[in-house]
């Protein structure tokens, strides 16, 4: 039987871009250019790498994001994955990592896995708990933030590099793995690629496919808030210090000055 793997991709503003808060203190993802977050890359090349070792497999990318997710998928695509689901809905503003959890299970459910893979944090919200509380919600294991994966006989393997320690780490599938920017870089779409994701097919979803109601999601049904937010003061001229035998002191002065050391 094929092994099914299920991909989460999200768009995230470009990072290099003025980034800013919206009015409500969501993220304002409409003033700013989108693209598949730098660490999602990753997640499709170890998950395009295990369907190169299988005799068949299939990948699916999934997002929960606005209408210009699309491009993130389409990326995705372009890289290689056979198909997409876009969960798309006016409702899902403002839906918090509870509620993006939520819906990324009912959507992996409706599409059917043997494999989900994710990356380690998204390079907006930074959160890096998506993926356990997927697992969680999915009720299967979670073998998160790998460096190295294969998948044989039924399950999936890996390697943890921690601080003190490197895990190997093994579990059955059906399960949940997210990937670290260490697991190898990830490729970049070729013409041809490129050229035939236009004609995959890409799904969407919306809360009623789905079964979730509009207060379990969105601003309202958040478990967490943004209280505050106050822009970052503009980047001021750098201190200078000339080294004319006395420049190693008045560095460490400084450094002390700004309480650094
Ligand atoms: C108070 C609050 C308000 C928010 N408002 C909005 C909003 O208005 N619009 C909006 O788009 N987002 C919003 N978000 C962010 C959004 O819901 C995040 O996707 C979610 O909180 C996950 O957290 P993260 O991005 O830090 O993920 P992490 O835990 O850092 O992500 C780890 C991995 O999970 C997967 N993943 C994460 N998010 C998605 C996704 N959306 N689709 C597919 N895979 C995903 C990826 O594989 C990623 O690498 C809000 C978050 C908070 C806390």
């Amino acid at each position: 039987m094929s092994l099914r793997i299920v991909v989460c991709v999200k768009y995230v503003p470009d990072a290099t871009g003025d980034r800013h808060f919206a009015e409500d203190l969501t993220t304002d993802r409409e003033s700013v250019d989108g693209l598949l977050s730098e660490l999602d890359e990753y997640a499709v090349e170890q998950a395009l790498q295990i369907s190169e070792e299988s005799d068949d497999a299939e990948i699916t990318v999934l997002t929960v994001g606005p209408e210009d997710a699309k491009d993130a998928l389409r990326k995705a695509l372009s890289m290689g994955a056979d198909k997409a689901v876009h969960v798309e809905d006016d409702d899902l503003h403002g839906t918090d990592v509870l509620g993006t959890s939520a819906v990324l299970a009912k959507a992996i459910e409706k599409t059917g896995y043997d494999l989900v893979v994710c990356g380690m944090a998204s390079t907006d919200g930074t959160m890096g708990v998506l993926p356990a509380i997927l697992a969680e919600r999915l009720g299967v294991p979670q073998v998160t933030l790998l460096s190295e994966v294969s998948v044989t006989d039924g399950k999936v393997n890996g390697r943890r590099d921690g601080d003190t320690a490197t895990e190997q780490l093994e579990a059955s599938l059906p399960a949940l793995i997210s990937v670290t920017d260490q697991s190898g870089e990830a490729r970049y779409p070729s013409f041809k690629g490129i050229m035939a994701a236009k004609k995959k097919p890409v799904e969407s979803l919306d809360l009623d496919d789905l079964d979730i109601e509009a207060d379990e999601v969105g601003l309202g049904g958040a478990w967490t808030k943004v209280d505050d937010a106050t822009a970052r003061p503009p980047r001021t001229a750098g201190t200078v210090v000339k080294d004319e035998g006395e420049g190693g002191k008045q560095l460490a002065e400084y450094l002390a000055g700004q309480k650094f050391i």
